[in-house]
């Protein structure tokens, strides 16, 4: 289908980002890690996709989150939402390549997300919904939820990563750049658990540090 898709030259679209790139990328910029971990989720894995990896060289980023613009370029969408954190810049980087759309993020807030610094959505608004990697679909769906609760269509849910090996589906449109399939365990039935891997919680777990204590810095960063 990108093969008809033309720019304003009359030019064929240069370029297609396909899967296989894309895990290049991932791979080049050392977003898979392996060793035993716990999301968010609760599930536990033995390869975690740090999308920080991705997300901290805008070079990369951009040309993801362009091509999921480009799959939901005629949704005359006006806004594009993503959850704290990862999406915040996911969504900023898909809403720059959708001419005059917003980008607004959703906050954790008890067991869902609500949005929070005077973000609004009008009746009616069609809002793209958009998340870095998807391994429940739980924050996605949570960003949904406040979209419909504030009035907003859902067009579709755009990802960077789908790990879910298919598990994870939407009521709407979902494009994921990356379709992976990638074991994810309840606890009780974790063999990393069963063998006494120790268990890591990526993510937003503090970089280890040398030298300087903590307290020095925290001097440094205050
Ligand atoms: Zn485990």
């Amino acid at each position: 289908m990108w093969s008809r898709v033309r720019n304003c030259s009359g030019l064929r679209r240069p370029h297609v980002m396909r899967q296989e790139e894309a895990v290049e990328v991932l791979k080049q910029v050392g977003a898979f890690q392996t060793g035993h971990f716990v999301f968010s989720s609760g599930l536990h894995s033995s390869i975690y996709v740090e999308k920080f990896r991705i997300l901290e060289r805008p070079l990369y980023a951009e040309r993801l989150c362009r091509e999921l613009a480009e799959r939901f370029s005629n949704e005359g969408v006006s806004c594009v939402a993503g959850p704290t954190m990862g999406g915040i810049i996911v969504a900023y980087e898909v809403a720059r390549h959708l001419p005059g759309a917003r980008a607004i993020f959703a906050e954790r807030d008890g067991d869902g997300r609500e949005f929070r610094r005077g973000f609004a959505i009008s009746p009616g608004e069609r809002v793209l919904v958009v998340e870095d990697v998807i391994t429940t679909g739980g924050s996605a769906r949570q960003v949904i939820d406040a979209v419909e609760r504030h009035g907003g269509v859902v067009v579709g849910v755009g990802a960077l990563v789908d790990r879910s090996g298919g598990a994870v589906s939407f009521p709407f449109r979902f494009e994921p750049i990356v379709r992976l399939s990638l074991e994810a365990y309840d606890p009780s039935q974790c063999p990393l658990c069963k063998s006494g891997v120790p268990l890591e919680h990526p993510g937003s777990s503090p970089v280890p540090h040398t030298g300087a204590s903590p307290k020095v810095r925290e001097a440094v960063m205050s």
